[in-house]
């Protein structure tokens, strides 16, 4: 067996039995903590909804666990077990140019996995969500929804994709430079288009009507000196009881968008609280940061990936008998979470980093008093829990636990005070 395999084989062992790890850690712990609510809790959520919230986490979680095992299958047969080099025997079959059988096998891989994990989110969605009250999808709108996104993945995906593969077949030793380039720049165009040509495809906007609720907004965005392209109300409630609001779009093309669902159950001083919080993300330089991070990301990725596709080994040790630049792309994409996965615990304590300055920007220009009312609301409606397992948190969670969440709130209200 080539040493890579057993690399390759020993880092899927150790992220899948990590990963299985803290997801029983999180179980258990939701489930010792599920007969009484938090005393920090006591008097905001009821029993029932803390209860409710935990079944929901433990549900998930035992989803989550399958998908991991698909996941580990699904890889391994694509990859040791000749999926992917049958997906290039197919499409080599019919002697199409190098470009368009990578192109080919690269998309029937993806749709192969995408196809896979339908079950799972069909699952997700019409007996987990709907078990728990949240699903407000039809059969036919999930099924608009899936095509959409194919569409989107041929019109927008393929294009993208064949010129990658002809950076990486025509331009040389540096082809990779130029690849990090053209990724950027088109990601930086996506999100000046996303608001206004792919997101409508999937939901309706429509501005904030005149009133109480936008005079408040405007003063605080005045008071901080931020300008938006208007601010809309988007009907997530189409899809999904869950609630939320962000921001998108980047220099003057930012948009704020609440769902309806939010809307619906936050009071206006709270959206102004937790508007201030998403605030706090583009003034404390969050979303600049993040963008930097990840174009550097990527630019080490495509740099090991120029170096990966003249290794023999790097084919071989991953079950693909004939080297390929579409290959080695392919590979990469699939087995690189595999190692990355391990640094998740880095990127998540940035974002917890993040969340806390965001907060103390929105105590500081709003009402932390407001922002904890509409974060409890939050939670209890979302059926999130409220005792996360430190450890599995610590790994996962992008937003600190609740309970953090809001002492810390507390503590800047008294220095405050
Ligand atoms: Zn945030």
């Amino acid at each position: 067996m080539n040493t890579f395999t057993v690399i390759f084989l020993i880092a899927l062992t150790a992220s899948f039995a990590v990963q299985f790890w803290l997801s029983n850690r999180q179980k258990k712990y939701v489930l010792t903590h599920r007969a009484e609510v938090p005393e920090a809790f006591q008097n905001k959520v009821s029993l029932t909804d803390h209860q409710k919230a935990a079944d929901y986490t433990i549900e998930k979680g035992r989803l989550g666990e399958i998908d991991g095992i698909i996941g580990v299958i699904v890889l391994l047969a694509m990859t040791l077990g000749g999926g992917i080099s049958l997906a290039f025997d197919f499409w080599n079959s019919f002697a199409f140019s190098p470009l368009l059988t990578g192109v080919a096998a690269i998309a029937t891989v993806f749709l192969v996995i995408s196809l896979l994990e339908l079950p799972s989110s069909i699952y997700q969605t019409f007996v987990i969500e709907e078990k728990y009250g949240f699903n407000k999808n039809t059969p036919l709108q999930y099924i608009k929804d899936h095509l959409i996104q194919l569409a989107l993945a041929i019109a927008i995906g393929l294009p993208l994709l064949a010129l990658m593969l002809w950076f990486m077949d025509s331009i040389g030793t540096f082809w990779w430079l130029w690849a990090w380039a053209t990724l950027m720049a088109f990601s930086l165009l996506m999100s000046r288009l996303f608001p206004t040509l792919i997101a409508p495809l999937f939901n309706k906007f429509t501005p904030l009507e005149d009133g109480a609720l936008k005079d408040r907004i405007q003063q605080l965005l005045s008071r901080c000196g931020f300008n938006s392209q208007g601010i809309f109300i988007m009907d997530g409630s189409r899809r999904s009881g869950h609630g939320n609001a962000y921001f998108t779009g980047l220099g003057n093309n930012k948009r704020i968008v609440f769902f309806d669902t939010l809307v619906e159950s936050l009071d206006d001083a709270e959206l102004e609280a937790v508007l201030a919080h998403e605030l706090g993300h583009f003034k404390c330089k969050h979303v600049i940061k993040m963008l930097l991070a990840s174009s550097v990301m990527t630019l080490i990725s495509f740099a090991i990936l120029g170096w990966l596709m003249n290794q023999p080994w790097f084919y071989s040790g991953l079950g693909v008998a004939e080297p390929s630049h579409a290959a080695a792309l392919l590979l990469f994409l699939l087995v690189s979470p595999v190692f990355t996965v391990f640094m998740q615990p880095i990127s998540a304590y940035f974002q917890r980093k993040f969340e806390f300055e965001a907060d103390d920007f929105a105590a500081n220009h709003s009402d932390a008093t407001q922002l904890i009312t509409g974060l409890v609301k939050l939670y209890k409606e979302n059926a999130s829990t409220l005792t996360p397992d430190p450890v599995y948190s610590a790994f996962h969670y992008s937003h600190p636990p609740a309970a953090i969440r809001i002492a810390h709130l507390e503590s800047r209200m008294h220095a405050q005070a």
